[in-house]
């Protein structure tokens, strides 16, 4: 169900949440660096230019959300203490965004498409702007904005605050550091559209996995910061 972008705005800055986020592989966020825009990741493929691979993928198509760009409400990496299963590469913008939207209506989900299976559409969406100021929450993962009808590409101009980068703390088999090459990847990919965002190192809460998370799975690792991948 869309919602108007206003109804989605107020909803969210009433629950104190005045950030959106969305997480990607180095490579897939050099793209949006380059054009300036979050894409879908029908969009991605549809231009023929590099995404890393998500488990969703097969999901998200059959349920007609391939073409659609999702933004959450929470830092998953930090909420979580664990690695983000979307990328290392975090952008984080000022809410804003979602009043700028040239669609003017959005969509929340109230449950991860992952567990849709078997749901209603009541169960899948917020309804409208007593369901989000009854329901909607800081901090809960399945509650994501979902993008859809712009085109599978949603500019985000002046509203991209920064980026939260990861480091793994490990090289490469060249012996490159994997944190500097996506950082000097990033700032390239900058410089084509004529961007200076500041990038942040991840300063990680006590006991957060992630560490372990990028040292369990090397081929994951060089798909999610390889900026050539
Ligand atoms: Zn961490």
């Amino acid at each position: 169900m869309d919602i108007p972008s206003k109804h989605v705005f107020d909803a969210l800055m009433d629950k104190g949440i005045d950030e959106l986020h969305h997480a990607n592989s180095v490579a897939t966020a050099c793209q949006f660096l380059r054009s300036r825009s979050l894409l879908s990741r029908g969009t991605v493929e549809r231009l023929g230019i590099t995404q890393t691979p998500q488990s969703s993928d097969d999901l998200d198509k059959r349920y007609g959300i391939w073409f659609d760009v999702f933004a959450d409400s929470v830092d998953i990496h930090n909420r979580a203490r664990r690695a983000n299963a979307y990328g290392p590469v975090l952008f984080v913008f000022n809410t804003e965004l979602i009043n700028r939207s040239y669609t003017g209506r959005i969509w929340v989900t109230k449950l991860n498409p992952t567990k849709w299976s078997g749901k209603s559409e009541k169960q899948r969406w917020f309804q409208d702007k007593k369901d989000l100021e009854d329901n909607i929450t800081k901090g809960t993962f399945d509650q994501m904005l979902v993008f859809r009808h712009c085109g599978g590409e949603l500019p985000f101009k002046k509203f991209l605050k920064r980026i939260v980068l990861d480091d793994p703390q490990r090289t490469s088999e060249e012996d490159v550091d994997f944190y500097s090459m996506a950082v000097g990847a990033l700032k390239l990919a900058m410089s084509y559209s004529n961007l200076d965002i500041p990038i942040e190192r991840r300063v990680c809460r006590l006991g957060c996995k992630c560490n372990d998370n990028y040292g369990e799975d090397d081929e994951r690792l060089y798909m999610m910061f390889d900026p050539k991948i």
